[in-house]
């Protein structure tokens, strides 16, 4: 963004004034909340533009995140030869 008063995009309206918000987003399928990150808010509708910069600082701070990885499982154990294979899903008895 460049020049002293930009015009609001949105609204042609309005004038983006630097300001401090929270950016929300989603990135690499990671929810990304960075309060007080400059950004330029109309004074007519209220949209906001974050400064290129700070996006650029983001985006090396999240770039360094990953989604937890799979831990590795071994494959479940064979099941035994049953001889009561057909008492599947039956309760033992109660012992007393
Ligand atoms: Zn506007």
């Amino acid at each position: 963004m460049t020049g002293q008063t930009p015009t609001c995009p949105r609204c042609q309206i309005g004038v983006l004034k630097p300001e401090l918000a929270t950016y929300a987003g989603v990135y690499r399928g990671l929810f990304i909340s960075a309060p007080s990150l400059p950004c330029y808010c109309c004074d007519v509708c209220g949209h906001r533009e974050f400064d290129e910069r700070a996006l650029a600082h983001l985006d090396a701070l999240v770039g360094q995140l990953s989604l937890p990885h799979e831990p590795v499982r071994s494959p479940a154990k064979p099941a035994a030869a049953d001889p009561d294979a057909s008492d599947l899903g039956r309760q033992p008895p109660l012992k007393r």
